[in-house]
């Protein structure tokens, strides 16, 4: 292969081709045509990272401001992505619905509503016979009421994913697959390049973007990241008889189950109640825990009793002790930027990530959220934050 001086000294390297480093060359090169990126990926072809094991869910209804506010970031992104980018995505705005089971959870719905009205998001709060009359499916006496939102969307990870990659590759992004960033080079307090199998790029400028690997990279720059990568297990089933196409994610607060219809409406996506795993990278399926997950689906709808299950898969999610991502340039280490720990968001909010991470790199600053809120130091300044 031959590598012309620019790609072995690109203005910019992004560690990790998986939906965080494609927006961020995307978003870079929008602003900047001229820049020379180049895309180092260890894996030999698109999607095999956490982007393509995600469940494609796209939500506005959180408590936290952060996070609403990357979604509202995001949100024209994913609306305009097919006449921009020339992609079909199967992008649907079929609506979220969160569940309360309790008193704490309907009060902090409630909240909620009240701060994303101001924020323009439009919740409606369903009190218990209201969200028995629009979902029947749902168990009665369960909840005490749900939320809805009709902004709340699904789109196609892996298609989201192929639609930046060509785009990239358009505005003139180099991506190397199969090419391992082994090691960080720094001199002093700066980024002078990385090493590879293949080779060294030199480069001032690093952005990690290798999720669930995001800890393991920078600690070879000597950089302590605190982003754990957590097994999650999705159960694809048949469809529930009484649950109609274009049914809305349903999300109970309470276990964190949730059941995401595929567009088809052939088949759903079940998952979530395993929030509180071990940290770790492995992906074999625990059939162990099947029993307690149908139970608790069966608690939620109770129709999943009748439903077959198709398959189970894992994927691993990178999640920092707050919640909240870690965006920004590493403490004393001038030239490599952060875009890590998305918590179980990052589809969701990679078009925010990529935004704000160009801004931070173009104009050494965003107006476009609070970046003390993401900032990699708010660990060390605050260690409260550390659960
Ligand atoms: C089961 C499941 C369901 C989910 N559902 C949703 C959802 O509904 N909505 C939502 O918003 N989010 C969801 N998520 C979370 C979301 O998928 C992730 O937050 C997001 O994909 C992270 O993107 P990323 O680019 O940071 O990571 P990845 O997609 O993992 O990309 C990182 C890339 O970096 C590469 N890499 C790592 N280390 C190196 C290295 N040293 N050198 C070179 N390359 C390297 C990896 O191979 C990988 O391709 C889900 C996650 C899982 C597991």
């Amino acid at each position: 292969m031959h590598i012309s001086s620019k790609q072995l000294k690109p203005d910019i390297i992004i560690i990790g081709a998986g939906i965080i480093g494609l927006s961020i060359a995307y978003h870079l090169l929008e602003t900047d045509p001229k820049l020379s990126i180049t895309i180092l990926e260890k894996e030999k072809m698109l999607g095999l990272g956490s982007t393509g094991k995600g469940t494609g869910s796209i939500r506005y209804q959180f408590s936290s401001p952060l996070l609403r506010s990357l979604s509202l970031l995001s949100r024209d992104f994913f609306r305009n992505f097919e006449s921009a980018l020339d992609t079909p995505i199967e992008y649907l705005e079929k609506g979220g619905l969160m569940l309360a089971s309790n008193e704490d959870l309907w009060n902090e719905l409630q909240l909620t509503k009240e701060q994303a009205d101001a924020d323009g998001i439009p919740m409606k709060l369903l009190k218990e016979e209201e969200l028995l009359k629009d979902f029947p499916y749902l168990h009665r006496g369960r909840f005490l009421g749900g939320t809805f939102c009709p902004w709340d969307a699904y789109a196609d990870p892996f298609a989201v994913l192929a639609g930046l990659y060509s785009a990239v590759r358009r505005k003139g992004a180099v991506v190397h697959f199969g090419w391992e960033a082994m090691n960080i080079i720094i001199e002093g307090e700066s980024i002078q390049g990385v090493e590879t199998r293949q080779g060294t790029l030199w480069g001032q400028l690093i952005v990690n973007a290798a999720g669930p690997y995001a800890a393991q990279l920078a600690a070879t720059a000597g950089v302590r990241l605190p982003v754990q990568p957590f097994r999650r297990q999705v159960y694809v089933c048949s469809n529930p008889i009484d649950v109609p196409p274009a049914t809305p994610l349903l999300l109970d607060l309470a276990t964190g189950f949730y059941l995401h219809q595929e567009v088809s409406a052939k088949a759903i996506l079940l998952g979530g109640t395993d929030q509180y795993t071990w940290p770790g990278f492995e992906v074999v399926v625990d059939k162990s825990r099947a029993e307690d997950f149908f139970l608790a689906a069966m608690d939620i709808v109770p129709s999943t009793i009748d439903i077959k299950w198709l398959s189970t898969y894992t994927g691993i999610c990178e999640q920092t002790p707050d919640f909240s991502p870690i965006i920004g340039e590493a403490p004393g280490l001038h030239g490599f930027m952060l875009a890590n720990g998305l918590s179980g968001h990052g589809f969701m909010h990679a078009p925010a990530t990529g935004r704000i991470v160009a801004d931070l790199i173009l104009n050494g600053r965003t107006g476009r959220i609070d970046v003390n809120l993401v900032h990699p130091d708010r660990f060390v300044k605050n260690p409260g934050h550390i659960k």
